[in-house]
């Protein structure tokens, strides 16, 4: 802690760099790309929840195809046997014939249907196809969304943490330099004073509330030290700098 050079300059120079500290944590609070991840992943979450149910449609249609291909294969198999029996003439009893060719009708019919279900069903697995690509393509483009935001995020983020570790290492020699109880009003003062514990008097003025100060503050504060208090905010004022005298 050596013996400081002008404490008024000093003091303005550490709000100056506690604004500046200020600055770059309120924006990286507010990075727009933080925002925008969270909103990316959020609408991630939903499009999964979609992409899921898509591909669960997809896999049941699927099944249900498998399960009339699998039944239409039976039917056709034994309608064929059926019709091996009648072609054999082993069969010579006339109702027995009939019964058979009845059977084998049924069976035809049987199978036109498992067909016909089965063309049905092979345009819902189309669309339901054409659901889960949908899905996925937007799943696969607020991936890469994101993994944009998260590198400009890392750039942003980074450059505004460079900045507040420089400034405190700054803060901290600044600070060191400023006579203690000074120092202990200054912070006193920005901690209750939205950030803000010193001011310059310009021409009548404190540029720290902005107000016009009566004359008579005005005289008494250049009639006394290089740092007073204004009478309006009660922050310390810097009247003068020394290199201004
Ligand atoms: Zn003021």
């Amino acid at each position: 802690m050596g013996e400081p050079v002008n404490q008024a300059a000093a003091l303005l120079e550490l709000q100056e760099i506690d604004l500046e500290i200020a600055r770059a944590e309120r924006a990286l609070d507010e990075l727009p790309e933080k925002k925008a991840i969270l909103e990316t992943r959020a609408k991630q979450r939903e499009v999964q929840t979609l992409s899921s149910k898509a591909d669960l449609l997809v896999s049941k249609i699927e099944a249900e195809i498998r399960k009339a291909q699998d039944e239409t294969a039976v039917v056709q198999g034994t309608a064929e046997d059926e019709q091996a029996k009648l072609m054999t003439g082993q069969i010579n009893d006339h109702k027995q014939v009939q019964h058979i060719s009845r059977e084998i009708d049924s069976l035809r019919r049987r199978k036109d249907k498992l067909e016909m279900d089965t063309l049905k069903l092979m345009e819902r697995l189309e669309k339901a196809e054409g659901q889960r690509d949908t899905v996925r393509n937007a799943l696969e483009q607020l991936a890469e969304r994101e993994t944009v935001l998260v590198e400009r995020f890392r750039e942003h983020g980074g450059e505004l943490q460079q900045a507040i570790a420089d400034n405190t290492a700054r803060r901290k020699s600044v600070a060191a330099s400023l006579d203690p109880d000074l120092l202990k009003r200054y912070e006193s003062l920005r901690g209750m004073k939205a950030g803000i514990g010193v001011g310059r008097l310009e021409g009548d003025s404190c540029t720290a509330c902005r107000m016009q100060l009566p004359a008579e503050s005005v005289a008494s504060l250049v009639a006394g030290p290089d740092v007073g208090v204004c009478s309006h905010c009660h922050r310390l004022i810097v009247v003068r700098l020394e290199d201004e005298q």
